[in-house]
Order: structure tokens, then sequence, then C-alpha cells
């Protein structure tokens, strides 16, 4: 497996649209991913003039649901991108078989996961490639980036050879990271995270911070993104924090534990990771019954809860995701979990106090009506 450190680029996206170009994904082709999913995913796969077509999630999960997926393979399928949300391992052994039989290349979004496992085999060496980014709210921050992954030597050699007409940002671009990650490194922890989330709104609006997500491609067109590499400066934070991921893995356990054991709410639902897998959470994700009423009070309690995915294809509305080729109403699971979901921090600066609190606050929050339950099969 590649090191980390070594095939960086501008962001997570970008990566991906290296390997799908290594792999002579382009025009015509389409590319299965899921729904409840963020812009990035959707805007990689354009980036290689390939078509996303999106998947519906498993009915009480948030990861690709197989028999979803076996409906939407085409003749012009090429790959699949599973994404292990929030950590959680994807249901692999059968989407690997559906990628087998089709004759389709497997790619691991691992975006949210380090080091999970499933079946004892680390989460990101399922697939041919697999890409992470490291950019706010993932396992890993180092300001902005992304980078590849792969045992195929092949497609290694294929993606190296391209690398050579990736540019590094401009000075301006570096330096408005540069600030973004100080601001952020200095002042960001559960207290200030509402706060700093409006601050950062009116900066991307305003051009002076670099937003999370570029214009839907049009006419062909792909961002200047797709042609940079991650800032050569953030390759020793990135190096640093790759050695401490196991303090932060354990960390991230440790909260888990209460979170699950002490959330007792019966209107939340907890997540259900597959069976023989260990989940490292970036957040921990809970379904509520009234979303809205609950962030709206966390915001005023000044508690930590993100509001990821709000819609399938984050942060589109339904009139939007047209644009990206998502049909309203084409994964209703999807769509349902974006209306129930909520998460909880699971970083190096979440305190006990923290914990207690947000506890707390889910365990005496009373909703006026409460989710289905899942129905044992
Ligand atoms: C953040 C993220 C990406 C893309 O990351 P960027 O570095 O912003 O391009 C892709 N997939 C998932 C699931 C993500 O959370």
């Amino acid at each position: 497996m590649t090191d980390n450190s070594k095939l960086t680029f501008f962001r997570g996206r970008v990566g991906l649209s290296a390997i799908l170009k290594a792999l002579g994904i382009g025009k015509g082709d389409q590319v299965a991913i899921q729904a409840f999913t963020c812009l990035a995913v959707p805007e990689g796969v354009f980036a290689a003039s390939a078509t996303p077509r999106f998947v519906d999630i498993e009915k009480e999960g948030y990861n690709m649901d197989p028999s979803s997926l076996a409906k939407a393979i085409t003749p012009a399928t090429r790959a699949i991108v599973v994404q292990h949300t929030f950590g959680i391992p994807a249901n692999i052994d059968q989407i690997r078989e559906i990628a087998n039989q089709n004759k389709i290349h497997l790619i691991e979004d691992c975006c949210h996961s380090f080091r999970s496992t499933l079946d004892g085999q680390k989460v990101g060496e399922f697939g041919i490639a697999s890409f992470h980014s490291y950019e706010w709210g993932k396992p890993i921050i180092v300001g902005i980036g992304g980078s590849v992954q792969s045992k195929d030597s092949e497609l290694l050699k294929s993606i190296e050879a391209d690398y050579k007409n990736y540019r590094v940002p401009s000075l301006t671009t570096q330096v408005k990271i540069e600030l973004q990650y100080a601001v952020h490194s200095m002042t960001y922890r559960p207290s200030t995270f509402w706060i700093l989330k409006k601050l950062f709104h009116r900066l991307s609006h305003l051009g002076i911070a670099k937003g999370s997500f570029n214009p839907i491609p049009q006419n062909g067109k792909t961002a200047d993104d797709f042609q940079l590499r991650m800032p050569p400066r953030l390759h020793k934070r990135l190096r640093r924090q790759i050695n401490a991921i196991d303090k932060h893995a354990e960390h991230s356990r440790r909260l888990v534990e209460q979170y699950q054991g002490r959330i007792r709410s019966a209107g939340i639902l907890h997540p259900e990771p597959p069976e023989l897998s260990e989940t490292v959470y970036v957040r921990y994700p809970i379904r509520v019954a009234e979303k809205e009423t609950v962030l709206r009070h966390a915001r005023k309690m000044n508690i930590e809860l993100a509001d990821w995915y709000r819609t399938p294809v984050h942060p589109l509305t339904a009139e939007q995701s047209g644009e990206v080729g998502y049909k309203p109403g084409s994964c209703p699971n999807a769509e349902q979990r974006a209306k129930e979901i909520v998460s909880l921090p699971t970083h190096l600066r979440v305190r006990q106090r923290y914990v207690d609190r947000v506890i707390d606050f889910l365990n005496n929050f009373e909703p006026s009506h409460q989710l289905a339950l899942p129905t044992a099969n």
C-alpha cells in the first residue's frame, strides 16, 4: 500500500478523478456512487468526464445498499465508489461480489475512515484504490488536501505518470489555506463550533475563505482545483498527524463508548455497524425524530451537533441536485436519513465536560413524536 503522504492532491475529489482517469474511465462511462454523500464525489466523477449514477443507502444505515447497487448497474458502469460513511465499514462482501460479477472496478472513499476494519482487514484495502481527504471535519485535518492509495502497481504507475501535470496551488491560495488552518486550530472546540460555522460561511461567500464546493461543472468545464497538488507545506503536518492517528482513534473509541452507553432517549437511534467490523468514528451519527428542533436547541445551548448530510447530495437542494443527475425521490433511504441525522464530535478537543453536556441535552430532549424503530427482520 502506498504511504498516505505520497500521492497527494489538492483535495480528496481530485484524487478520485485521478484514479478514474488512470483507470481509463471517462466520457460515456458511468460511476456508481451512493446518495447521502457530498457534492465532492460527483464533482470528482464529472472531472474525469464520466457520469455519476446514484445508488440508495441501506434502509437503516448510512452506506450503499447492495441490492440497490445491483439494480443501478448498466453496461456503461465502469466503477463503484463505496463510501464508509462516518467511518462505518460498508457492506463490502456483497458490493465486491457485484463488482466482480460485472467486472467493474471498486474504489473506496475513505474520507471518513482511517482505522476502521472489517473482518480484520483495514478499510481502504478492499478495492483497487482508495482516497482520503484532509480538510475540516475529516479524521486528519491539515488545512486542505487528499491522497490516493493503491496496491495495484499498474494503476499507481499510470497515476504517477499523470502526476507531473498537476501544479502547486498559487501563493494566494496557499496563504488563504494557512490562515484558515491557523484560525481553525487556535479557535475550534465544541463550544466555538456554531460561531465558527457562521463565520466560515460569511467568509467563503465573500471569497475570503476557501469554501468546500465548486460551482456545478457546466459544459464539461471543470474547476481549476482538478489540476492541483496538495500544497507542499502541508506534507509535514500530514506525516505528523498520520503518526498520531492511533491516539486519535483511541480517543474516538473512548468517546463513542460513552455516547453508545449513555444516550438512552427513546427517540434516538444509534448506528449499527456490520458484524465483524471495528468502527473508528470520525463523528458519531444518531437519528433523531425532529432534527431541525434538536439543532435549533443545540445551537442555542452552544452544543456541537453537525447536520450533514442535509440532503442526498449535500449541500444541494432537491432542485439543484438535478444538475448533477440526482432525481429527487429516487433514493428514499438517503432522503430519509438526511432528515434524521445529527452527529457528535469525536476529535481530540472533545473533553468530558462536552460529553456530559451533550448526553444530558439529548436524554432530556422531549420529542413530540418518535422515530419508528426498525422492525426486526
Ligand atoms: C470530504 C469528502 C470528500 C471529498 O473531500 P475533498 O477533499 O473536499 O474533495 C469525499 N467524500 C466524502 C465522503 C467526504 O466526506
